[in-house]
């Protein structure tokens, strides 16, 4: 492309240089794009050896008019032109290789440009030959331009190749010019500077190519990615769920979530994975962990779904995932329902009555307890009712074992529909039960005594030969009023339930003031008497000796010891 002419005016000159200049900003720019570093600076080394070999050329044009030797100048002028050449034919190399990897490639290159160097030496200098060295002149620049050519098609299959078909275009066209020159049709000097603006925008061309190709690159691997969460996830023996963060939507949900949590995979888009939490707190505690922790192991969550008619316990495994530009919940999900229902079973089995269902006695009083604790703070009173079924071991005798069994149960159910859902029915043992009354005084649990032991009087229950079996309770009433001890409270109401059976049974007494004195001596003296049975220690006014032979009919060792 060399053009002596741009030398023969300031004009042309100063607008060759801007070009030149506009290629060299432009081929930096490009260069720092990995894949086009090598080629780019190739490209631009080439321009500028072939610019200074256009000025030797000049200068060898201006010795030769002034009738001077010019073999030196020509010299120079083509090894120029020789070194331009490598350095295009290795732009073009590095373009056909497609990345900076491809150095390897240019010995060839460099082995031909040796060859031309021998040449260009022989013949300007040993043997001159004015024909040889003006073919040379036109021939460099031709081949290197045609081998960039090739380069640059080379590059045409890339998904962005506008830079390189313009480069194409612009060398093939001067490739053209200089095959012209051979018949003497000479270009005129504006295609230098021209040539270069236009290699300077295919050179900005190729670097938005290249990171068009990029992004591309990248989009391509993200949904490589997506598809191959989406194949793990799918696959996956557990229920999986992946949502939105941003908006809680339900992105991807696998087969196995799908049929778990009632999911209409058509209308995906429409559920929110919160819709599906049972326990708005379960679910925040939940997110509060995940935020923390960015991830979250067996954790139990409480779901409903639309399919389900009760809630049901699900273990989840969560994390955040990049997904489809966003970030997304990972949820991984196991059913629990059978290890919860066991739990609760087992929980069950530990505080009820196996028989009527009913809380036990163990439950009874740890419950009672904290009612009487709370019921005090609140100044507020309570009773507690003894009942006991009346000559039951007859209606074994009677009846059998079954039916005193089936009398049971129905007083149970009698007595827990009767009282309000805050009394606390349990069967304290055998055919007795134990009822506490929050914020009922003594008066009025005779009143609810006296219903519940007519209502239970009403009850009726076949036995095995289909006999009406009618049964009655007695019940003993015990209240704040006379202790706020759960273990006092029984004893007392246990109390006043025998007075019932010695007054006649089927009917409810009352534990009073009066009875408590009574009781308080009389258990005063039980405690002695217990005391001393135990242990000397506990009483010390008694000096009696205590013998290991206490208890042991004497007339037996004095039988023994004679
Ligand atoms: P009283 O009116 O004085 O209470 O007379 P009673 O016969 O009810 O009293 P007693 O304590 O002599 O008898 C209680 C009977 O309850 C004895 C026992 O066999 C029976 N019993 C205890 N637990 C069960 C049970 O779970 N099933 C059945 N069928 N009978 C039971
Ligand atoms: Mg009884
Ligand atoms: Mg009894």
């Amino acid at each position: 492309m060399g053009n002596f002419e741009i030398f023969a005016h300031t004009g042309g000159l100063t607008f060759t240089l801007f070009a030149l200049g506009c290629l060299l900003i432009s081929g930096i720019l490009s260069a720092r794009e990995k894949r086009l570093l090598s080629p780019i600076s190739f490209l631009l080394a080439a321009f500028v050896f072939d610019f200074f070999g256009t000025g030797v050329e000049k200068i060898a044009v201006e010795a030769f008019d002034k009738g001077n030797a010019i073999e030196t100048y020509v010299m120079f002028e083509l090894l120029l032109f020789l070194v331009a050449m490598i350095f295009m034919s290795s732009a073009a190399s590095s373009f056909i290789s497609g990345s900076s990897e491809g150095k390897g490639s240019l010995l060839p290159v460099w082995i031909l440009g040796i060859i031309g160097g021998v040449a260009v030496i022989l013949f300007t200098l040993i043997i001159p030959a004015g024909d040889i060295v003006n073919r040379m002149r036109l021939i460099f620049p031709l081949v290197s331009f045609l081998y960039l050519a090739v380069g640059l098609a080379a590059r045409f299959s890339d998904a962005n190749s506008d830079g390189y078909i313009l480069a194409f275009g612009i060398t093939v066209v001067l490739a053209v010019i200089v095959g012209l020159k051979f018949f003497n049709i000479y270009t005129p000097w504006y295609v230098t500077p021209m040539s270069y603006i236009l290699y300077a925008i295919s050179f900005l061309l190729m670097k938005s190519n290249a990171v068009e190709s990029k992004l591309k690159k990248a989009e391509q691997d993200i949904a490589k990615y997506n598809q191959r969460i989406e194949e793990i996830i799918k696959s996956s023996p557990f229920p999986i769920i992946i949502s939105r963060l941003s908006d809680d939507r339900i992105i991807l949900a696998n087969n196995n979530a799908v049929k778990l949590f009632g999911i209409d995979t058509k209308k995906l888009e429409h559920y929110h994975l919160k819709d599906f939490f049972a326990d708005s707190d379960n679910r925040r505690l939940l997110l509060e962990r995940i935020e923390e922790q960015k991830e979250v192991q067996d954790f139990e969550v409480l779901i409903k779904t639309p399919t389900a008619e009760t809630p049901f316990w699900l273990l989840t495994s969560a994390n955040i995932i990049d997904y489809n530009y966003d970030l997304a919940l990972y949820s991984a999900f196991q059913d629990i329902t059978s290890r919860k229902n066991r739990e609760a079973l087992l929980q069950n089995q530990a505080i009820r009555d196996p028989l009527t269902s009913l809380y036990n006695r163990r439950y009874f009083e740890e419950e009672v307890k904290k009612q009487i604790l709370k019921a005090k703070s609140r100044g507020l009173p309570y009773s507690v009712l003894m009942l006991d079924a009346d000559f039951f071991k007859k209606v074994n005798d009677t009846y059998g074992h079954k039916t005193g069994d089936k009398v049971l149960i129905e007083l149970a159910a009698r007595a827990e529909k009767a009282l309000r859902d805050k009394d606390i029915v349990a069967r304290y043992g055998g055919e007795e039960f134990v009822v506490f009354l929050p914020e009922i005084n003594s008066a009025q649990a005779y009143k609810v005594a006296d219903r519940l032991r007519q209502s239970i009087a009403s009850i009726i229950v076949y036995s095995d030969n289909n006999q009406e079996v009618r049964f009655t309770v007695s019940v003993g009433v015990s209240s704040s009023e006379i202790s706020d001890n759960v273990d006092t409270l029984v004893k007392t109401a246990d109390e006043a339930l025998y007075k019932a059976k010695q007054n006649g049974r089927n009917r409810v007494e009352v534990f009073t003031k009066e009875d408590l004195k009574n009781f308080i001596s009389q258990s005063e003296q039980m405690i002695k008497e217990e005391k001393k049975n135990l242990h000397p220690i506990y009483d010390k006014e008694n000096t009696a000796e205590i013998s290991l032979l206490d208890g042991v009919d004497t007339k037996d060792i004095a039988g023994s010891g004679e």
